[in-house]
């Protein structure tokens, strides 16, 4: 059970490690690991420069002015993806990518331990639908799709197919092989589970009456159909109880998948985003089932770093822009402060892809611009990388890439070399990557955010091991270095009204006399890779839409 909201906050804000974990992780008896030698520090996403858009006035004026065809702020995927088809397609324009933080990638961010590469944000993509052909030719190029079966189907190459185990779940203090319940699950519950997934099947092939998809990947590829639509005015949770699904297995597999995607439980999603998250996933390939996925020990950075290569322009990092308004020529002005030489630059660009969450957004395009009434909605995340010197045993099925507690607040860990091609001797250490979305709900997510920043790295720390103890018994006193990220927002909930209100759509048109195009998942309201590398083709082509010379 998720601790409501207000607990949590009246918790955090105490600043004691203990309340805090008390709430979160539940009544530990005897669990005190020894955390004291565990070695590691926290970090997140760039708070206190991104914290200077909140008062541009105490930035430096600008020290130089450059003109630049095409401009793109924010290096995250969407903002590569935009890089990249603009190269592609017009290869003669030239751009220029600003980034805040010293690296691109936005929340599919990697770090790295002395043993392996590993995750800050996005780990996995599944396998794409067939149809998706731009993201196919990006993976072909890539290296990751390596040709076509006699069936058509795509090949994917085998070190970046999720190795066997996938995944695995303790449940009744017995770890089962698979993430849905059922292990010792009441015949009741199963015929719901049951029930549910053969519904989910029905959804999955069903077509609206403009022939297209009920549900597809990108979202906005889904039938354009108002009784479909409809679905997203409730909650998913509603939409169960209507629909007479009540087992306690179902509801917490369907509060952790959500957790896991969209930072919320299904209380706080749509009801048509709830069915689209099983619904929408049509990947096929020659070479593997279809619930398989791609994965890299550095997660979808590896994917970002990929986008970055195919682009091409300067790529200009520790680089905040905080003002962007349209001046008299038909330019768009853009100020950048550049964290390195703690200087600003007054760029003058004919095109602007603005690929930066919402709540910068915001902040950047200052009236007069009428910006749609967009308010997303992000849950804070914890992420843990952790080097432990023992194996995360357990009575069942063997360490899998995805690790799972039934019943937990946190989402489990993956292990971050699952695809290593060697074997393991069994006192090596292992590097696992802990997955936490913080609860949050829209009335408090601006405190709830404020208190997950200040938590400091002990109280983090304690949380983590004390989940891993619950998991493996023993195990966190043999951690070696804890290494934590909190991420203030980490990525957009579909709430009801989100996905297909009218705010969303709106926040798809250019701005500023067509000259500045958004692009990022908060303009999807469902936040994965597959999301963000259209949001990036979407605007690339709207840029290319206007003559290069006006
Ligand atoms: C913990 C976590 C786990 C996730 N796991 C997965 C997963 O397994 N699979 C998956 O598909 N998706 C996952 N996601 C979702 C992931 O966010 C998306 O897949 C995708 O990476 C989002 O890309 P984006 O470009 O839309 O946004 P972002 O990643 O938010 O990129 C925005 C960029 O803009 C930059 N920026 C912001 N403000 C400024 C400014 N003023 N000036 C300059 N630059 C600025 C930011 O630094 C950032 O680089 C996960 C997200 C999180 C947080």
């Amino acid at each position: 059970m998720l601790l409501p909201r207000r607990q949590f906050i009246t918790q955090a804000s105490a600043g004691v490690a203990g309340t805090l974990l008390a709430g979160l992780v539940g009544s530990v008896p005897g669990c005190t690991p020894a955390q004291s030698a565990v070695q590691g520090k926290l970090r997140g996403a760039g708070h206190a420069l991104g914290h200077r858009l909140r008062t541009p006035g105490g930035l430096p004026a600008p020290a130089h002015t450059q003109a630049v065809d095409i401009l793109i702020i924010g290096g995250g995927v969407s903002g590569l993806a935009a890089r990249r088809a603009l190269h592609q397609l017009a290869p003669g324009r030239t751009t220029l990518l600003l980034e805040m933080e010293a690296d691109t990638g936005g929340n599919a961010a990697a770090g790295h331990n002395a043993r392996t590469a590993y995750p800050w944000g996005a780990h996995y993509l599944p396998l794409p639908d067939a149809r998706d052909t731009e993201l196919l030719a990006f993976l072909q190029e890539t290296g990751i799709l390596t040709g076509y079966g006699p069936t058509g189907l795509p090949i994917y190459d085998e070190t970046a197919l999720c190795h066997d185990p996938a995944e695995r779940l303790l449940l009744h203090g017995h770890w089962q092989a698979g993430l849905l319940p059922e292990a010792g699950v009441p015949a009741a519950d199963r015929a719901e589970i049951a029930r549910f997934l053969a519904e989910i099947e029905r959804l999955r092939r069903a077509t609206g009456p403009d022939g297209r998809d009920l549900f597809r990947l990108p979202l906005d590829w889904s039938v354009a159909d108002a009784d479909a639509r409809q679905l997203d005015t409730e909650s998913m949770a509603d939409w169960l109880a209507r629909h007479g699904y009540h087992s306690e297995y179902l509801r917490w597999y369907l509060d952790y998948s959500y957790r896991d995607d969209f930072g919320v439980p299904a209380a706080q999603v749509s009801a048509w985003a709830g069915l689209h998250y099983f619904a929408a996933r049509k990947g096929r390939a020659h070479n593997a089932p279809p619930d398989a996925v791609l994965t890299w020990p550095q997660g979808n950075h590896y994917l970002a770093e990929a986008l970055r290569r195919q682009g091409d322009g300067r790529v200009q990092a520790n680089t905040l822009v905080f003002s962007i308004k349209e001046i008299n020529n038909g330019q768009v002005e853009v100020l950048a402060f550049d964290n390195a030489t703690q200087q600003t630059t007054r760029l003058l660009a004919r095109q602007v892809v603005l690929a930066t969450p919402w709540h910068v957004t915001k902040h950047l395009l200052a009236a007069p611009v009428t910006l749609p009434p967009l308010a997303p909605l992000h849950a804070p995340w914890l992420v843990a990388n952790l080097t432990v010197a023992g194996y995360p045993g357990g009575p069942g099925q063997p360490l899998s890439w995805d690790n799972v507690r039934y019943g937990s607040p946190a989402l489990g860990y993956i292990d971050a070399e699952h695809q290593a091609l060697r074997g393991f001797e069994g006192d090596e250490p292992r590097s696992l990557t802990f997955y936490w979305a913080l609860p949050t709900n829209p009335l408090d997510a601006v405190a709830a955010r404020r208190h997950a920043l200040a938590s400091n790295y002990a109280d983090w720390r304690t949380l983590v091991l004390t989940e891993l103890d619950l998991m493996h018994p023993g195990l966190a006193a043999q951690v070696q270095a804890a290494e934590l990220w909190v991420w203030g927002h980490g990525m957009v909930a579909p709430t009801p009204g989100y996905v297909w209100g009218a705010a969303r759509q709106q926040a798809q048109q250019p701005l500023l006399g067509g000259r500045v195009h958004l692009a990022h998942t908060d303009l999807s309201g469902i936040s994965v890779f597959e999301e963000a590398f259209h949001q990036g083709l979407r605007a690339a082509r709207a840029v290319l839409a206007r003559p290069a010379n006006s």
